[in-house]
C-alpha cells in the first residue's frame, strides 16, 4: 500500500465528464490498494472568470477579497469530485485549504505555505476515505483565506506530498509528459521518460510550462517523486526525481523563452569601477539579470550589453538613465527581439565538448550569438528573435536528441 497525491489540473476538470474522468484515476488507485489525496484545480477558465469580475467592482480591488472570491473556483470542483466519489460507493471528503489546514503566510495573491498540519489528513486516510484538498489555497493566522499565485495548485499537490511523505505525487495534465522540446516547434520532440529535478528546474524557469517552478523546487527540496502524466491518454508519462539512470542522456532537451530583453550602456569610460557602477545600480532597483557581455571600443571606452527580463525593462532603462551622469555613459539601447536557447542536461558544466557541439551547430547554421551563459545544468545562448525556432530545431538535432525517437 503506498499513499500517491494525485493533482488535476483546469482541462482535466473543466466539465462535470471529466470531473467524472478524474475520478476513474483515484478509483483505479483505491482499488490497487493505496491511500489517495487528491488535489484540485478550478475547471479551466473559472479562475480567470472569477478575477476578471472581481476587477470590474473595484479600480484597485481589496486583495483579501479577492483571494475569497478567487478561492471558490477550486471549491466547486472538489465538492463536485466527493459527491460522485460517494455516489460510486468510494467514500470521500472535500477539504478546502483551512480545513486541512494549509497554514500560509498572510500575503494576498502569493502566499507561501508554512505549515501543513497532516493530522487530520492521515486520520481521513486511514479512515478509508479518498481526501479531495483544493488547489491554490490556504489560510493565514489571522484567518483569512489566501492564494498561492496562479498555477499554484501544482504546489499544493507537491507540498502536501511532501508534508504526508507520499510515494509519489502524480500531476495529471493535458500533455502526456515532459517532452524534449516544444513539439509545436520540433516535431520530432519526443517524451522523457525520466528526468532529474535540476533539469526539470531549469526546463521550468526556461520557458517550459508544464510545472510551475515552485513546485518544482519544492518537489525538489522535500525529495517528493513527481510524475507528470496525461489525464486523457494512459501512460507512464516522466518521472522527475533525485537519480538519474546510470545511462542517461547528459542532454535532455532544449527550452526557450522569448521573455527577455536585451540592454546595452555604450560608451563608459574602461574602468575597473565601470561593471560594478552598472549592476550595482541595477541591483539596487532589484531587478536581476542573466546574460552579460563587455565589449571594449576605441579611446579606453566600453560598451555594457546585458539581458533582463521583458517585465523589468521599463524600469531597468529608467533607473539607469537616472544614473547616466555617474556611470558616466553616453547612451542606453533595449532590443526586445531576442530569445533565450537553452540545452539543459546533467553536469554540462563538466563537459566542455557539450559548449563546443553547440556553438559548432549553431555556427553551421550561421546563427548569430549575442549572448551566452552556462551553468551546471544549462548552456543559454541568447538569438535574434527571428532564429528562435531555427535555433532550438538546430540544437535539439545536434545533442541527439531528434535520433532517440527512431531507437524508441
Ligand atoms: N485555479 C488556479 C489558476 O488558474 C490554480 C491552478 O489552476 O493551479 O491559476
Ligand atoms: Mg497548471
Amino acid at each position: 500500500m503506498a499513499l500517491i497525491v494525485q493533482k488535476f489540473g483546469g482541462t482535466s476538470v473543466a466539465d462535470l465528464e471529466r470531473i467524472r474522468h478524474a475520478a476513474d484515476k483515484a478509483i483505479a488507485a483505491r482499488d490497487a490498494g493505496h491511500q489517495v489525496v487528491v488535489v484540485l484545480s478550478a475547471m479551466s477558465g473559472e479562475t480567470n472568470r472569477l478575477l476578471a469580475m472581481g476587477q470590474q467592482m473595484a479600480a484597485q480591488p481589496d486583495s483579501r477579497e479577492m483571494d475569497q472570491l478567487a478561492a471558490t473556483g477550486e471549491q466547486v470542483t472538489i465538492a463536485l469530485m466527493a459527491i460522485h466519489l460517494n455516489g460510486r460507493g468510494y467514500p470521500a471528503v472535500s477539504l478546502q485549504g483551512w480545513q486541512v489546514p494549509i497554514a500560509t503566510n498572510a500575503v494576498h495573491g502569493k502566499a507561501r505555505i508554512e505549515q501543513i498540519d497532516s493530522e487530520h489528513l492521515h486520520r481521513l486516510l486511514n479512515d478509508g476515505r479518498i481526501v479531495v484538498v483544493a488547489g491554490f489555497q490556504g489560510v493565514s493566522s489571522e484567518g483569512n483565506i489566501t492564494t498561492l499565485g496562479r498555477g499554484g495548485s501544482d504546489t499544493t499537490a507537491v507540498a502536501l506530498a511532501a508534508a504526508l511523505n507520499a510515494d509519489e505525487c502524480q500531476i495529471f495534465t493535458d500533455v502526456d509528459g515532459v517532452y524534449t522540446t516544444d513539439p509545436r516547434m520540433v516535431p520530432e520532440a519526443h517524451r522523457l521518460d525520466s528526468i532529474t529535478f535540476k533539469e526539470m528546474l531549469e526546463l521550468a524557469s526556461q520557458g517550459s510550462k508544464v510545472l510551475q517552478t515552485r513546485s518544482v523546487e519544492f518537489a525538489g527540496k522535500y525529495r517528493v517523486p513527481l510524475r507528470v502524466l496525461s489525464t486523457f491518454v494512459d501512460g507512464p508519462g516522466t518521472l522527475i526525481s533525485v537519480e538519474q539512470g546510470m545511462e542517461a542522456p547528459l542532454v535532455s532537451g532544449v527550452a526557450c523563452s522569448r521573455q527577455e530583453a536585451w540592454i546595452t550602456v555604450a560608451h563608459m569610460p574602461d574602468t575597473p569601477f565601470s561593471a560594478s557602477r552598472v549592476f550595482g545600480t541595477l541591483a539596487r532597483a532589484h531587478i536581476e539579470v542573466d546574460m552579460i557581455t563587455q565589449t571594449p571600443n576605441a579611446h579606453q571606452r566600453t560598451d555594457f550589453s546585458f539581458s533582463v527580463s521583458r517585465t523589468d525593462v521599463t524600469q531597468a532603462i529608467s533607473v539607469l538613465a537616472g544614473a547616466l551622469p555617474e556611470l558616466p555613459a553616453e547612451a542606453i539601447s533595449v532590443n526586445n527581439d531576442v530569445a533565450k536557447v537553452s540545452v539543459i542536461g546533467v553536469a554540462l558544466r563538466s563537459h566542455p565538448e557539450l559548449v563546443m557541439k553547440l556553438f559548432d551547430a549553431l555556427a553551421a547554421e550561421q546563427i548569430r550569438l549575442l549572448a551566452i551563459t552556462t551553468s551546471e545544468s544549462r548552456i543559454s545562448v541568447l538569438v535574434p528573435d527571428t532564429e528562435t525556432e531555427r535555433s532550438v530545431r538546430t540544437l535539439h538535432r545536434a545533442f541527439g536528441l531528434s535520433v532517440a525517437v527512431k531507437a524508441e
